[in-house]
C-alpha cells in the first residue's frame, strides 16, 4: 500500500496542515492500493509564501544559470523515467508504450526548454526603446490525471526557463506519479522554493492559488468547465492565465484518401491514451456515399484493438481511471444509442473476458449527425462517431461546428489539397496524414479548448512580461 503523507515546500518533504485523506486506486483491478494526504489552504499560501521568497533570486538569475538547472532536472527525471512509467501503468492504467512515452516526454521537457531559452532574446531594441523579457512572478500550475508526471515537467519547465518560481497542484488522483516526480525534482539540487508541489483538491489547493494575490499567473491544463472557473477567477487579481482545456477533435477524411491508411490513423488519433486524451479525434468525417465502407472498414479495424491489463505490451487500451470516468464513458454510449445513431462495434458493458477493471468496449457509432450528444460532449473514452458529409465545404463547416478547436487530423493522397483544408479548420494544432510530434511549436486550443499557447518560444512568452525602458541621451 502506498502511504503519501508528505508534500514539498522550500525544498523539504513537510506533513502538510491539511488531514483529509484520499483514496488511491489501481483502475485494472479497481483495488484500493493507497492513500494520500490531501493540502489544504494554508498548505497552499505555505508554498505561495515559499515562491515568493524564491523568485528574486530565480527571476534575475542569469540564462546560463537557468539553462543549468534545466538540464540537471533532465538528467534527475530520466533517472527515474522507467519509475514514473510504472507509477503511470499502476495508478492511472496507462497502456505501457503510451506510460513510457509519456514518461519519456516528461524529462526531455526540460531539455526543451533548456533550448527554447538558450534561443530567446530576453533583450532587444525596438527603435529607441530597449525591450527586456521578464519573469511574470510567482505561478501556480495545475494539472490532470492524463497525463500528470508529463504536464509537472513541461509547466516546470517552462516557468524556470522564464524565471518563475512556481507552486504546482498536480491531480489529486496521481499521487503516486506526483512523489516519484517529486523526489527526481528535488534530487537535482535547486534552490528551495523555486519549486513547490501541494496534493490537494482543486476546490481548495486550486482555488487558493487561482484567487491569491501574490500568484501573478496561472497555467492550467483540464476540463473547460474548471478552466472557465479560474479565468472567473483570477479576474479580480488580473492574473495571466493559460488554459489547455477539452477537445472533440475532427478527422476529415477527404474523398481522395488511400482508405487503408485513412482508417488506421483514424482509430489510432480516436484511441490516444485509452481515449482519454484532450487532443482524441472522436468526430471521424467521411464522404456521405461512403458511410458503410467507412463505417465497416472502422469497425473491423476496432474489434482488432486489445483492451485489458496496461502492463501487457499487446494492450492499446486500458482502463479509465476511475469508476467516475466509467460511468460517464458507459452513460455517453447509453446517450448515443438512444439518440439513434448506429453502433457498429462496442457498446454499453464490459468487454469480454474482463469483469474487474473499469475497462470500455471500444465503441464505434456510425450516421452520428454533428448535432448529436455524443457528437458534442467530449466523452474522454474510447468511442468514436463516423459523420457524413456531402463535399469538402460541408466537411470543413462540420469540423468547425463545435465549441472546441484544439486539433484535427486530414487524410488526403493529395498534399496541396489536404493543406487547403488545414488553412481552414478552427484547430490550435492539423496533423496532415499522420500524428506527427514536434515539441518545440506551439500547442493549444483555439475557441474553448484554451487560452494561450505551451511548448517552444510561444510557451516561454506566456510567463514573461515584456517592459520597455526608453531613456533620453
Ligand atoms: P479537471 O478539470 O477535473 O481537473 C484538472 C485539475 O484541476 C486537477 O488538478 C483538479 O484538482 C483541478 N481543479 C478542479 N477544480 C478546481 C478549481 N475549482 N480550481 C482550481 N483547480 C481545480 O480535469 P481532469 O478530469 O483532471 O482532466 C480531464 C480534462 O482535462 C479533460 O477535459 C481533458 O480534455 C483536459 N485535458 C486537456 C489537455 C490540453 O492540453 N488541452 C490535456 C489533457 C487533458
Amino acid at each position: 500500500m502506498h502511504d503519501i503523507t508528505r508534500i514539498y515546500i522550500d525544498g523539504a518533504l513537510v506533513a502538510p496542515h491539511g488531514q483529509q485523506r484520499f483514496d488511491l486506486f489501481n483502475p485494472a483491478t479497481e483495488e484500493r492500493i493507497g492513500q494520500v494526504t490531501l493540502g489544504d489552504a494554508e498548505d497552499a499560501r505555505r508554498a505561495i509564501a515559499a515562491a515568493k521568497r524564491a523568485l528574486p533570486g530565480l527571476s534575475r538569475s542569469p540564462k546560463a544559470e537557468r539553462v543549468a538547472m534545466l538540464r540537471r532536472l533532465h538528467q534527475a527525471v530520466l533517472a527515474r523515467v522507467d519509475d514514473i512509467r510504472d507509477a503511470t501503468i499502476l495508478e492511472y492504467g496507462g497502456p505501457v508504450a503510451r506510460a513510457q512515452w509519456s514518461a519519456q516526454y516528461a524529462a526531455d521537457a526540460f531539455l526543451q526548454a533548456a533550448q527554447t531559452l538558450e534561443d530567446y532574446p530576453l533583450e532587444r531594441r525596438i527603435g529607441s526603446a530597449e525591450v527586456v523579457m521578464e519573469a511574470v512572478g510567482v505561478v501556480g500550475l495545475i494539472t490532470p490525471w492524463n497525463a500528470n508526471a508529463g504536464f509537472i515537467c513541461n509547466k516546470l519547465a517552462t516557468a524556470i526557463a522564464a524565471g518563475c518560481s512556481a507552486v504546482i497542484k498536480p491531480s489529486e488522483m496521481s499521487a503516486i506519479q506526483t512523489q516519484v516526480v517529486t523526489e527526481a525534482l528535488h534530487a537535482a539540487g535547486l534552490p528551495p522554493g523555486v519549486f513547490n508541489i501541494v496534493n490537494g483538491r482543486g476546490d481548495v489547493v486550486g482555488a487558493e492559488l487561482s484567487t491569491h494575490p501574490d500568484v501573478a499567473k496561472i497555467s492550467f491544463t483540464g476540463s473547460t468547465a474548471v478552466g472557465k472557473g479560474i479565468l472567473r477567477a483570477g479576474v479580480e487579481t488580473m492574473k495571466r492565465v493559460t488554459l489547455e482545456l477539452g477537445g472533440k477533435s475532427p478527422t476529415v477524411i477527404l474523398d481522395d484518401a488511400d482508405l487503408g491508411e485513412a482508417v488506421k490513423l483514424a482509430v489510432a488519433a480516436g484511441f490516444i491514451n485509452s481515449g482519454q486524451a484532450c487532443i482524441a479525434g472522436t468526430r471521424i468525417l467521411v464522404p456521405q456515399a461512403r458511410m458503410a465502407e467507412y463505417a465497416q472498414r472502422i469497425g473491423d479495424a476496432v474489434a482488432q484493438v486489445r483492451v485489458g491489463d496496461p502492463a501487457d505490451p499487446s494492450t492499446a487500451i486500458g482502463p479509465m481511471v476511475s469508476q467516475r470516468q466509467f460511468d460517464r464513458v458507459q452513460r455517453y454510449i447509453g446517450i448515443g444509442i438512444a439518440e439513434g445513431a448506429r453502433l457498429v462495434v462496442g457498446g454499453e458493458g464490459r468487454p469480454d473476458g474482463l469483469p474487474r477493471g473499469w475497462f470500455i468496449r471500444p465503441t464505434v457509432f456510425a450516421d452520428v449527425r454533428n448535432d448529436m450528444t455524443i457528437a458534442r460532449d467530449e466523452i474522454f473514452g474510447p468511442v468514436l462517431s463516423i459523420i457524413g458529409y456531402r463535399d469538402e465545404e460541408d466537411a470543413i463547416a462540420i469540423a468547425n461546428d463545435s465549441v472546441y478547436g484544439l486539433q484535427a487530423v486530414v487524410s488526403s493522397t493529395n498534399p496541396a489539397r489536404a493543406r487547403a483544408v488545414a488553412a481552414r479548420l478552427q484547430a490550435g494544432r492539423v496533423q496532415i496524414n499522420g500524428l506527427h510530434q514536434e515539441p518545440l511549436a506551439p500547442f493549444g486550443g483555439f475557441k474553448q479548448s484554451g487560452l494561450g499557447r505551451e511548448f517552444g518560444e510561444f510557451g516561454l512568452e506566456a510567463f514573461l512580461e515584456p517592459k520597455s525602458v526608453l531613456a533620453s541621451r
